[in-house]
């Protein structure tokens, strides 16, 4: 397949470049020079027949499409795969047919190390017939690719999972601090938990101490993984989703709340679990 690809950043770049090592004939484009081989945006998407966008916002994504889309071939299949507004996400859809083309939204999970390593999980919104044309490409990326519905979908999923994770690792956080204060060893409460009715991601995969899950990145300085400041941009994608549906996501709001005080206090580079640290000192 001929394949433009826009946004060559942390994500952008490897995907790309498997896309290639998968044998698809890709052109990249970044604003930043020297990062793609096209010079403009309308030069990776003249001869497309799918355009993929990894970047940063909403705003990036409608604005990259305005420029792009009266000169890409009619029919060409435009997947963004950057995390944005389920509201945006559907204008950017929009926006893609009535210029004659075909959309998804397909946003991933598994961040750098899955990028770098084509074993993401896409989270894809389409039409039945559009997936069928979009899926063997996202195959050459990822491990999984999930037919969540209709256009908006793929965000909407990605979101809603992200709320569950972003309050789940508060709760584990808490929970371990308590349990210290209590007395209660950390690797007694993770034999506890972890096989009970708290077991969850954020306890047995990336468990906020050191020690009970040696891979976890508490073992390694708190470094990402999946750094607190992509979480806060999630939980505010979720907030912003619920706000305009009518949900009142209490926990969800308040856990956007207890990141931002982190990632304000330096913390946004950090991985999402050291929230525990926070809490730690906020105990002390
Ligand atoms: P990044 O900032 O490293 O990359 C974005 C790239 O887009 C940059 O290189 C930037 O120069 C480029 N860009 C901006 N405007 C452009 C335009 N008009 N045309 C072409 N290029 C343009 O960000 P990232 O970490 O690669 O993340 C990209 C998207 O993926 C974001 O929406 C993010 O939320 C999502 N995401 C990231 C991760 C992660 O772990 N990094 C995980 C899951 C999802």
């Amino acid at each position: 397949m001929r394949i433009g690809f826009l946004g060559l950043g942390n994500m952008g770049g490897p995907m790309a470049a498997n896309l290639a090592a998968a044998g698809h004939e890709v052109t990249g484009y970044d604003v930043v020079p020297g990062l793609g081989t096209a010079t403009d945006p309308v030069q990776a998407v003249r001869d497309a027949e799918v355009v993929i966008t990894m970047l940063p916002s909403g705003r990036h994504v409608l604005d990259c499409y305005e420029s792009v889309l009266a000169h890409a071939k009619p029919g060409t299949l435009f997947v963004d795969c950057s995390t944005i507004d389920v509201t945006d996400a559907r204008a950017a859809h929009q926006a893609a047919v009535r210029a004659g083309h075909r959309a998804a939204d397909a946003p991933v999970s598994g961040g750098v190390v899955g990028a770098t390593a084509a074993t993401l999980t896409f989270m894809v919104g389409a039409r039945e017939e559009d997936f069928a044309l979009a899926e063997p490409v996202l195959s050459a990326m990822g491990r999984k690719v999930v037919h969540c519905g209709h256009p908006g979908a793929g965000q909407a999923a990605k979101i809603c999972n992200n709320m569950i994770l972003g309050v789940s690792m508060i709760a584990v956080s808490e929970a371990f601090v308590l349990a210290e204060k209590l007395g209660l060893s950390e690797q007694a409460l993770y034999e506890v938990a972890s096989t009970a009715s708290g077991q969850c991601w954020a306890l047995t995969t990336n468990c906020p101490v050191p020690g009970p899950v040696p891979t976890s990145p508490a073992n390694n300085e708190y470094r990402p993984g999946f750094a607190t400041a992509l979480m806060l941009k999630d939980l505010g994608l979720a907030a912003s989703a619920a706000r305009s549906a009518g949900v009142d996501a209490e926990l969800g709001s308040l856990a956007e709340q207890v990141y931002r005080r982190f990632a304000e206090q330096g913390g946004g580079g950090q991985d999402f679990s050291a929230i525990v640290t926070a809490i730690r000192e906020r105990s002390a």
